[in-house]
């Protein structure tokens, strides 16, 4: 097909083709590529709770117990207790009603908007948020308006000249931004969205068992639980395991159950994720220890950039190192690999042209010798 040769030839040109690359183990903030272990900064894993031996021993008893696939829809006969007790421990952690998993976080951003905004409807959503989101609002059908990236300003403008021309209107934004590592001024945007009467959805899939007291979230270190409309999230990168969830009324989940395509039309979760997905929930709020050392780690790197005068953006374990050019970002990338360390280059459409960058994932793993090291070499490579 011409169109599939002309995309490849055109990302090939830009040296922004994209392949996969199989790890033989990872492990313990360890990645093994061909014979070869690399200190890994790509994981999402942050508190390393994917080889946890309390997830590990959950999902094994729930296969044992219930075999490993669901059958079919949740609607359907997909759905067991251990569903509605993962629920019930979501909402809890969530500080909420009611909470409803969904196959992964992707599917949730995707399948969740269309049913929240249409036509004749407005959404407001941050320029960086992630791409699963910017599928759904198109999805939906409803005019988008992209505000500047953490400026609550530019979207109070924005509603000032057009909330009064759309029936409903939803504001959406992450709170920990996956690329840029830094966060939304959440208490401005519920002032706005409570101003202008509009519904507000958050995406904190780089922020669940990380901040707040209870690990929950950055909707719960704002103090702002009960004042964001629908607080999506996932199972996949600190809680070590699979899925996501909307954290929300009881109300608004009995209508995603009747209304949301990708919960409606899509296979349960199977019951070894769900069961791990508990199990998760109990280790962060047993070992709050992960968080602490997690959160030590990554301002013990910031601060060490920026001691050295390299260029430090955001306020989290996600550290952009960012180098504009594509071709630099893959060199360093694989300077980095000579020297022991998985640090992927990220490059467009994932991030705006001319802002490729290396992205360190900081993780529970990353002890201060690991960082000193990595700090020394980046010094000399940069
Ligand atoms: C990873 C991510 C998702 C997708 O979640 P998955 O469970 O991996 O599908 C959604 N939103 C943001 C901000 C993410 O970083």
């Amino acid at each position: 097909m011409g169109r599939v040769d002309n995309f490849l030839e055109e990302r090939k040109e830009k040296g922004l083709l994209r392949a996969l690359r199989p790890a033989g183990s990872r492990d313990e903030g360890r990645i093994r590529f061909s014979g070869r272990d690399l200190i890994d900064f790509s994981s999402n894993d942050y508190l390393g709770l994917s080889s946890h031996p309390a997830l590990r021993e959950a999902s094994i008893r729930a296969v044992e117990q219930f075999g490993t696939g669901s059958g079919a829809a949740r609607l359907l006969s997909g759905d067991l207790k251990l569903h509605h007790e993962l629920e019930e421990k979501t909402a809890r952690f969530k500080a909420r009603e009611a909470a409803l998993v969904f196959n992964s976080g992707y599917q949730a951003n995707v399948s969740v908007i269309p049913t929240l905004a249409g036509r004749g409807d407005a959404v407001f959503s941050d320029r960086l948020n992630h791409a699963s989101i910017l599928d759904g609002i198109r999805l939906s059908g409803a005019k988008m308006f992209r505000f500047d990236h953490n400026d609550a300003d530019h979207l109070e403008f924005l509603l000032k000249t057009e909330r009064g021309k759309f029936k409903e209107a939803l504001i959406v934004s992450e709170t920990v931004f996956s690329m840029d590592g830094d966060m939304a001024p959440l208490a401005a945007l519920v002032h706005l969205k409570e101003r202008y009467a509009c519904a507000f959805l958050t995406d904190e899939a780089h922020a669940t068992g990380i901040y707040g007291d209870n690990g929950s979230g950055m909707v719960e270190e704002a103090g702002l639980t009960g004042k964001v409309d629908l607080v999506m999230g996932t199972f996949s990168k600190a809680l070590g395991s699979f899925g996501a969830y909307i954290a929300c009324t009881t109300q608004m989940k009995e209508y995603l159950i009747n209304a949301c395509g990708g919960f409606i039309y899509s296979t349960a979760l199977p019951p070894s994720v769900i069961a791990a997905n508990i199990a998760s929930l109990e280790v962060v709020r047993s070992e709050p220890f992960r968080r602490t050392t997690l959160l030590e780690n990554a301002k013990y790197f910031r601060d060490g950039l920026s001691d050295r005068g390299l260029p430090v953006r955001g306020n989290s374990p996600i550290v952009p190192l960012i180098v504009g050019d594509n071709a630099r970002a893959v060199e360093l990338s694989r300077t980095l690999e000579k020297r022991g360390y998985r640090v992927p280059p990220i490059r467009p459409p994932t991030v705006p042209i001319e802002e490729s960058r290396l992205r360190f994932t900081i993780t529970y793993y990353h002890s201060k010798d690991i960082l000193e090291r990595l700090l020394h070499d980046l010094v000399e490579i940069c």
